[in-house]
C-alpha cells in the first residue's frame, strides 16, 4: 500500500445519480481526521479501471446508465482483480445489480453483470421508495443501519452471497426474504442511499479498517456530534 490511501470512485459520470459519491468523501474525511493521507480518484468511462487502489465505491444509477457501467466494468476488469486481492468495495443499489450475475431492466432486457456477487435482479411490480432500517448481520457491525431506498429491481442471493442485514423497516432486497444488501468476500452491497456512509459511520470504519489491514477496534474513535444527531434523527423518523 502506498502511504496515501487511494479511494477509487467508480464511474461517477454514469453511477452518480443519487449522491452516493458522498461515500468516498466520508471515507476520505474519516481517514484524514485520523492522520492518514487519503485521496479520491474518479474512474470515468474514459478510463480503464485500475486494480491497485486501496478501496472502491460505486453508486446507484438509472437502468440506462447502469448498462453503460456494466459494459465498461466487463471490458476493464480492474475492479474484479482488486476484489480478488481483497480490496474493500462498497456497491450501492444499481451497483449491486451491475456486480451480480445478471439483472433484468424495467424494460425487460436481461444484462450479464460482473459476477462479483452471486446474485440476480429482476424488476418487481412496485417500486421500493422510502426510509429503511436494518439489523446488520456482518461480523463487527452492531448498530442499526439506516438509509433511503429507491429501486424497482429485487435481488435474489445465491449460495455464495450472504445478506448484509435483516430489514426492520422498508423493503431492502425486495424478494420477500427480509434481507438487505449482500456481502461476498471483501465486497459489500447495499440498497441504502443517504449517502450510506454518512448515515452509518460503523460501516465506513469497517471498510477503512479493511483497507488499512487492521481491526476496526484499532481505529481511534471520532466524536462527531452532527453524525450522532443525524443518526438519532433518522432512527426516530
Ligand atoms: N435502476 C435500478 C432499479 O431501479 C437501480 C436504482 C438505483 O440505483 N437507485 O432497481
Amino acid at each position: 500500500m502506498s502511504s496515501t490511501i487511494r479511494i477509487g470512485l467508480v464511474l461517477p459520470d454514469v453511477m452518480g445519480t443519487y449522491g452516493d459519491g458522498g461515500n468516498a468523501l466520508v471515507l476520505r474525511q474519516r481517514l484524514r481526521m485520523r492522520g492518514y493521507d487519503a485521496e479520491i480518484i474518479d474512474i470515468t468511462l474514459a478510463d480503464p479501471v485500475p486494480d491497485s487502489f486501496d478501496i472502491y465505491t460505486l453508486g446507484g444509477a438509472e437502468d440506462s446508465a447502469q448498462r453503460l457501467a456494466t459494459r465498461h466494468l466487463r471490458k476493464y476488469p480492474g475492479l474484479q482483480q482488486a476484489a480478488a486481492k481483497g480490496a474493500p468495495v462498497l456497491a450501492i443499489c444499481a451497483a449491486i445489480q451491475v456486480l451480480g450475475n445478471w439483472y433484468e431492466t424495467s424494460a425487460g432486457e436481461k444484462v450479464d453483470g460482473v459476477s462479483l456477487f452471486d446474485v440476480t435482479t429482476a424488476p418487481q411490480d412496485v417500486r421500493a421508495i422510502g426510509e429503511v432500517t436494518t439489523t446488520p448481520l456482518l461480523d463487527g457491525l452492531s448498530a442499526p443501519l439506516t438509509g433511503f431506498e429507491n429501486h424497482r429491481g429485487g435481488t435474489t442471493l445465491g449460495p455464495d452471497a450472504t445478506p448484509l442485514a435483516r430489514v426492520t423497516r422498508g423493503v431492502g432486497n425486495g424478494v420477500g426474504d427480509g434481507t438487505e444488501g449482500v456481502v461476498q468476500g471483501s465486497v459489500i452491497g447495499t440498497y441504502l442511499h443517504g449517502p450510506a456512509l454518512a448515515r452509518n459511520p460503523e460501516l465506513a470504519d469497517h471498510l477503512i479498517a479493511k483497507a488499512l489491514g487492521i481491526p476496526a477496534t484499532e481505529l481511534s474513535p471520532l466524536d462527531l456530534p452532527e453524525v450522532t444527531r443525524l443518526r438519532r434523527e433518522r432512527l426516530r423518523a
